[in-house]
């Protein structure tokens, strides 16, 4: 899959879907969910010389139509998604809208909601289609994972759901989906979206719902109907770090992909399980980043022909950790070595302008305050899902 100095070849096309004007998604600037995240990955990577390469494209991005949003999302959702637009517009009159998400503490009304949610969602498809269509092999949606939206709802920091829309263009073209979710928060909205569907399995590792939002993601979430044992999830215990995440991907994750074998891929790549966030409780290092990118990069050009979606997530350090935890993640599947990588002066100039006061290099990590606090714990959650969801699967798969 790449030449003999580890850099993808020019058949390796890697299109990534972004404009500035994504940054237009916020809440405001005391909401924990930033566009810095992504828009210091970008100027991090631009810095880097990284993406300065032949087989790397852009897009900027389109808006979904109303007919790709009505996919996942029902028309009354949508219609009040623009009517809290327009309130904070000024346009209409004020109303409450928190029957469906909105105009609560986690979804604010802001006035570009509907505008830049459907940005983002058209990102994440147009991403979805290139490798669909084969005009790109791998695909980046930085914006994009924004899992928790629900098809009546918004929820969790999330309006519109890009992943489970992009989903459905790949079922449209008669192929089959994993949806593999590393956010720290369970991956519920796509899990919901696709909970009764045989073509669809989606994978979510994730801190416990007994400790975090949204609550849900037990190991008993399996499926139904027909989509009985194309559900998978693993609910780590706080404090869990990058063995235990690393443990399962090498024990639950690696061995239900190859056995369910999808024409593509889509991971959302939330990084907040790092040790430092501050909405979260797992214990993960940066350099688990790059780790988890040379597995999945592997896998999918093992499984699916290559055929893959990446889309963010999560990450609530968006001056410190999230950009460089994005940029040692996509460096990775781009071929680039990561480590002992100093971070540029400018970027590192940007970042401290923003607020921020990241290390010197990529993957340096220990703050002075962090003491490793990995358990053993994950090994019992381990080993429950493989006798019960990784058994359901592989029971599916040969029946
Ligand atoms: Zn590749
Ligand atoms: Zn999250």
């Amino acid at each position: 899959m790449n030449r003999a100095d580890g850099r993808p070849t020019e058949a390796e096309r890697f299109l990534i879907v972004y404009g500035p004007e994504l940054a237009s998604y916020s809440f405001g600037p005391e909401h924990p969910l930033q566009a810095d995240r992504y828009v210091l990955t970008m100027s991090l990577l631009s810095s880097l010389g990284w993406l300065n390469a032949t087989e790397i494209e852009f897009e900027a991005p389109r808006f979904a139509t109303l007919s790709e949003l009505m996919s996942v999302h029902s028309y009354p959702y949508i219609q009040a998604v623009q009517q809290g637009q327009a309130i904070s517009r000024g346009e209409r009159p004020p109303a409450d809208l928190t029957f469906y998400g909105l105009g609560t503490s986690d979804d604010p009304l802001f006035p570009n909601m509907h505008d830049a949610a459907a940005l983002y969602t058209g990102a994440t498809i147009q991403g979805m289609h290139a490798v669909v269509e084969e005009r790109a092999i791998h695909a980046y949606s930085p914006a994009g994972g924004q899992h928790h939206a629900q098809r009546a709802r918004a929820s969790g920091f999330c309006i519109y759901n890009d992943s489970a829309a992009a989903i459905t263009i790949a079922l449209q073209a008669g192929m089959r989906v994993a949806y593999v979710d590393f956010d720290a928060h369970h991956g519920d909205g796509v899990q919901d979206a696709f909970y009764d569907d045989p073509r669809v399995l989606t994978i979510s590792i994730h801190e416990s719902g007994q400790f975090l939002f949204p609550g849900t993601g037990d190991t008993a979430e399996m499926g139904k109907g027909d989509g009985r044992g194309a559900c998978l999830n693993i609910p780590l215990p706080a404090f869990t770090g990058d063995e235990g995440i690393l443990s399962a991907f090498d024990r639950v994750i690696g061995p239900a992909l190859r056995a369910w074998a999808p024409d593509i891929m889509l991971t959302q790549m939330g990084v907040d399980a790092h040790h430092t966030d501050p909405l979260t409780h797992l214990n993960a290092t940066i350099s688990v980043f790059p780790k988890l990118a040379v597995r999945l990069h592997e896998l999918v050009h093992e499984v699916c022909s290559g055929r893959w979606l990446i889309v963010g997530g999560g990450g609530y350090d968006p001056w410190n950790v999230t950009p460089r935890a994005w940029t040692a993640f996509i460096g990775t599947v781009l071929g680039r070595p990561v480590t002992d990588v100093r971070l540029p002066e400018e970027w590192l100039r940007a970042s401290r302008a923003a607020g921020g006061d990241p290390p010197a290099f990529l993957l340096h990590d220990p703050g002075p305050e962090y003491i490793p606090l990995e358990t053993q714990d994950f090994a019992p959650v381990l080993e429950e899902v493989e006798e019960t969801a990784l058994a359901e699967l592989l029971a599916h798969i040969r029946t």
